[in-house]
């Protein structure tokens, strides 16, 4: 078997899906790439530094490591995104230019890169918003995901590379923190709710959006990975979806485990963000294509979540 390298793997789906991997096929035939290492990519099994927007760096290791599959999740989120337009565009393109040029040049097997549900703007349907309504989104980060998906579309027809992509909506995970996404309240929350039995939300208490839990992405992930070619029919970016609610409702269900936890609500600029995305998604094509379906709903995210996060000790709370 060829190796798999993952770019990115020490960010918050990286270090879940590396070791996700390195359990199906073994620690060796994995190997974890990023500018930065973390205990989990560096110790369990080989890591490599990389900058992927270093191509030649990238052919000369692809070819080393004699790798079969990429999976490039190196990136700049939404919120960071927003406050850095121009770097967010370079990484999120350049990345991905450089990742299927090399494919193409290696006749590399397989690519996995991430879309977003941010490749949707305010002109979508907040409910269901479906698999092929066309994509306008407001901010550079969702333009970046809406080019990246035209580009993996044009590799797959023009050269025959075989590239992958889900439209991940926002990830729950208690392992990494998130790293700028609108959608990283989610996480923080959880870390708040134990540590302080309180939390300040950047969003409005009734902002509905679209997220999952990061056992179902990885395991999305690897679905769509290990699916028979022919079988995806979509090579731009399948819509995938779990689980929908607002601030308020996620609140609701922490506080029924987390007595005297309490919400309050200063929004910023990630508000507006929120609003241009659909509050939930229409995945039927993964699921008639590949066989999609999650696993965890509000209810168990939320106590799997907080039995994870456990170890975390409440703090003073006077000063809240
Ligand atoms: P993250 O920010 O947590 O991790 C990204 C990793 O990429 C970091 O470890 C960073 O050090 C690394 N990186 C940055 N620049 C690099 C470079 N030049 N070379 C090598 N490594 C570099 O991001 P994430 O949340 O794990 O997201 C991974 C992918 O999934 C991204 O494409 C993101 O757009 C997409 N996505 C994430 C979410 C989410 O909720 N986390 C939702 C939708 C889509």
């Amino acid at each position: 078997m060829k190796t798999i390298l993952v770019i990115g793997a020490s960010g918050q789906i990286g270090t879940e899906l590396v070791a996700a991997l390195r359990r199906k096929y073994g620690s060796g035939k994995i190997i974890a790439a990023d500018l930065k290492s973390n205990s989990n990519t560096f110790s369990e099994g080989p890591f490599l530094p990389l900058d992927v927007l270093d191509k030649e760096t990238l052919g000369v290791q692809v070819i080393k490591y004699n790798v079969g599959t990429i999976y490039l999740l190196a990136a700049m989120l939404s919120a960071s995104g927003e406050q850095n337009p121009h770097k967010a565009w370079h990484l999120n393109m350049q990345s991905l230019l450089n990742v299927l040029e090399v494919a193409r040049e290696c006749k590399i097997e397989k690519v996995f890169w991430p879309s977003s549900i941010a490749v949707f703007g305010p002109d979508a349907p907040k409910e269901n918003c479906p698999q092929h309504f066309k994509l306008s989104p407001t901010t550079v980060y969702g333009i970046s995901k809406s080019a990246g998906e035209d580009w993996c579309k044009y590799y797959f027809i023009k050269y025959k590379v075989d590239v992958r992509s889900l439209r991940y909506p926002g990830l729950i995970s208690h392992q990494t923190l998130p790293g700028g996404g609108t959608t990283d309240y989610a996480v923080a929350i959880f870390h708040a709710a134990m540590r302080h039995r309180f939390y300040q939300c950047y969003l409005k208490e009734d902002t509905l959006l679209p997220m999952m839990h990061m056992e179902d992405a990885v395991r999305a992930t690897m679905e769509l990975m290990e699916a028979p070619a022919e079988n995806i029919t979509i090579r731009s970016s399948y819509n995938i979806a779990s689980i929908s609610f607002t601030p308020k409702e996620i609140a609701a269900e922490i506080s029924k485990h987390l007595e005297g936890f309490e919400i309050s609500h200063v929004p910023d600029f990630r508000q507006s963000i929120a609003e241009s995305w659909p509050g939930s998604i229409d995945d039927s094509d993964a699921s008639f294509d590949w066989g999609w379906e999650p696993h965890y709903n509000l209810k168990r995210t939320v106590s799997v979540m907080l039995e994870n996060l456990k170890h975390l000790r409440p703090v003073n709370t006077s000063i809240y």
